[in-house]
């Protein structure tokens, strides 16, 4: 039994996280514990990095996969634990479940919820981004459903894109809102080696997929006026979610690689033959596409630990403002996991 949190003082993980004890109830329990210890690593004094940093070292997860719409669990991880993780930015969508997948050991969080209780607005996206990271989460795969803005992304059809336009309104995209001043370069949203390995791995899934392309992410929840969506079109954006954004934003100030592989579902509401988005349709396409969007994160996933170099690790190291001597140590304190190696 691996410990991703580390052990107990008192014993009482042994009766709490031990696999026979993995029924909701036990589940509860244990995630009461990990949530109480996960506090106390990340917001002791001193040792907030390095001990966040152990758990990635000790369970060699890579990987973190963000499951969207129609995609609230990984039947194919093998050896599933459930992780609970409380954050300085509170509770991630739902407890986490590692597992090994393609032979590497993975972790896997359901964006909405498992039961879809979150909506685009109130995804607790900085809670989802720092429980990655604390377990040593190196490259984020983001599963989005979206609507095709252009005749030739037909429903079904997967998209990588290479760009993104914010159309968000309500939403916190930062984990420096409170201090230090960072500016990370965000020209290239998404990881270049991530890219066409997710491009590569659907296309051995035998999936239509398009290489590149413009995201624009809306707020939602309602989709599109036809108005809005002509407007979109004129501007050249090729699919529309309410999702990905500040999912890049975050990855790009948490050091992590992130990508995303789109699942097209509809043609929002500008096609004038095709039935305009809705619910109904949304569900059966994704529920259509979402064997292919497994076999192409198992397929990805060797990928991965092969991708070539990129600066997403390092985007920090030109980013901070803000002089050393002006973090004062409640702020060094709480954002260890993401700048304590630059303030060293
Ligand atoms: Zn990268």
């Amino acid at each position: 039994m691996v410990s991703y949190l580390g052990r107990p003082r008192n014993g009482a993980r042994d009766r709490l996280l031990l696999p026979p004890c993995r029924s909701a109830v036990s589940l509860r329990r244990g995630d009461q514990y990990n949530n109480a210890l996960a506090r106390k690593r990340h917001f002791t004094s001193g040792g907030t990095f390095n001990e966040t940093k152990e758990i990635g070292a000790v369970s060699e997860i890579q990987v973190g996969i963000i499951g969207g719409s129609g995609l609230y669990r990984m039947p194919d991880l093998a050896e599933a634990e459930q992780v609970s993780i409380e954050t300085p930015f509170g509770h991630p969508s739902d407890s986490l479940t590692i597992g090994m997948l393609s032979g590497l050991r993975v972790a896997f969080l359901p964006r909405h919820g498992r039961y879809h209780q979150f909506s685009p607005s109130h995804v607790p996206a900085r809670a989802n981004f720092w429980a990655l990271k604390s377990l040593g989460v190196k490259q984020v795969i983001s599963i989005n459903a979206v609507g095709s803005m252009r005749e030739d992304i037909v429903p079904l059809d997967l998209v990588v894109p290479d760009q993104i336009f914010d159309r968000t309104l309500n939403r916190v995209r930062t984990f420096f809102d409170e201090g230090p001043v960072v500016h990370v370069a965000l020209a290239d949203p998404f990881c270049p080696a991530m890219r066409p390995a997710l491009v590569a791995a659907a296309r051995s899934a035998g999936a239509r997929v398009h290489e590149g392309g413009t995201y624009i992410c809306i707020e939602g929840p309602q989709f599109s006026t036809k108005a809005e969506s002509r407007v979109y079109r004129s501007w050249g954006v090729d699919v529309i979610g309410m999702t990905a954004m500040p999912e890049a934003r975050l990855a790009r100030e948490a050091e992590l690689c992130y990508a995303v592989l789109a699942l097209a579902t509809d043609y929002d509401v500008w096609h004038e033959t095709e039935e305009s988005v809705n619910v109904s349709t949304v569900i059966e396409n994704l529920r259509r596409n979402t064997e292919t969007a497994q076999a192409v994160i198992r397929d990805v996933i060797p990928m991965l630990a092969q991708a070539a170099d990129c600066e997403c690790g390092s985007a920090l190291a030109q980013a901070i403002v803000t002089a050393r001597e002006g973090i004062d140590p409640p702020t060094r304190e709480r954002l260890g996991l993401l700048i304590g190696r630059y303030l060293e």
